[in-house]
């Protein structure tokens, strides 16, 4: 029997916390994550646990504007900028704004999204807006492409946005892998550029709200879209050079990814343990989408991994498994079900031409 898509697993998942089944949901969660449970299953939690983490990480937000797109707009950096999941008060304050200062502006939605899964149910009660602005005409081009929903569709908007040809040419093969599969394409294409696994130059980092390359890159290392990520950090800076500064703190700490809504940032520098790839850290945050995410994903999560993490200082991944320590004994130690789910996101310097 095939594996079942990621949207089969969110929805046992659903299912299994609605009805109140502590087990099923617990095995859902971890197929989810790709680990395997450290306790046995004859030992199941007699309930869901409902406490959530009593502190998060901000960063993929929704129905906020990126305010480094703004500045990349404003700064001349680029010359034309799709502002994604805003509220209908943000889209009507920002499209507002920004026709005031003389760009051609365009307002596309209401959709809706229910954290990035692609599938009918328990869709988000909440519409989402773009506004698409532009110094030419291009906010048009990129509205009249978007609406086909084609494969072509989302090739040509990417070029009117600006994005480096072979970056799209990516994204349209991630695209086509999306429709084919059913799985959401933000989880896809956050897993799809090469270099996955290794250390990445932090302007790549694509899981932030202030991540400078607003698309997929081809690559983590791709030239054309480091090119991009530099011309964006460079109008941030001339127009507030504390923000670069800031956004280069935020982009450089490590993550702990599972899923597209779940993952931590960790305050910690890299390390090497047993030949695997570690962090030694003096805190981990999990993301708050803000789109809601659903409590009983994120207080299993902070149950199970959470509350692990925040007892530790130092954790490692390799394709075996996880591991977290406290001063230098070993606190936990999960399996690696499917190797490729769980990552570890370390950063390194940007190359020359991101740097100050
Ligand atoms: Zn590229």
């Amino acid at each position: 029997m095939a594996s079942p898509s990621l949207s089969e697993l969110y929805t046992h998942f659903s299912r299994a916390a609605a009805r109140g089944d502590a087990r099923a949901a617990r095995a859902s969660f971890y197929q989810l994550i790709g680990l395997r449970p450290r306790a046995p299953e004859e030992a199941p939690p007699a309930a869901l646990p409902t406490a959530l983490p009593a502190r998060t990480a901000s960063l993929l937000r929704y129905f906020q504007p990126r305010l480094i797109d703004r500045h990349a707009l404003l700064g001349g950096a680029r010359q034309v900028v799709k502002f994604e999941d805003l509220s209908l008060t943000e889209a009507a304050a920002l499209a507002r704004e920004l026709g005031q200062r003389g760009l051609k502006v365009v307002r596309t939605g209401p959709y809706s999204k229910r954290f990035d899964v692609t599938t009918t149910a328990e869709a988000s009660a909440r519409p989402l807006y773009n506004v698409i602005a532009s110094w030419g005409t291009q906010a048009e081009q990129v509205a009249e492409a978007e609406q086909e929903r084609s494969l072509e569709g989302a090739r040509r908007a990417g070029l009117a946005l600006g994005y480096p040809a072979c970056c799209v040419e990516h994204f349209v093969e991630v695209e086509r892998r999306a429709r084919a599969t059913r799985d959401s394409v933000n989880e896809l294409a956050l897993r799809s550029p090469r270099g996955q696994g290794q250390d990445a130059p932090w302007p790549s980092h694509l899981l932030s709200n202030l991540s400078p390359i607003g698309f997929v890159p081809c690559s983590l290392g791709c030239p054309e879209a480091l090119g991009f990520a530099a011309r964006v950090l460079g109008a941030v800076e001339q127009r507030a050079p504390e923000g670069r500064q800031l956004i280069e703190r935020a982009l450089r700490r490590p993550l702990l990814f599972f899923r597209y809504p779940l993952f931590y940032a960790l305050d910690g520098v890299a390390t090497e343990r047993e030949g695997a790839r570690g962090v030694r850290y003096a805190a981990a945050l999990p993301n708050d989408d803000g789109l809601g995410t659903p409590p009983a994903l994120r207080a299993l999560a902070h149950d199970e991994l959470g509350r692990v993490l925040a007892a530790g200082d130092e954790l490692t991944l390799d394709a075996g498994a996880l591991s977290v320590y406290a001063q230098g004994a070993l606190l936990a130690r999960w399996e690696v079900e499917r190797p490729g789910v769980p990552l570890l996101l370390r950063f390194t310097d940007a190359p020359a031409a991101c740097r100050r």
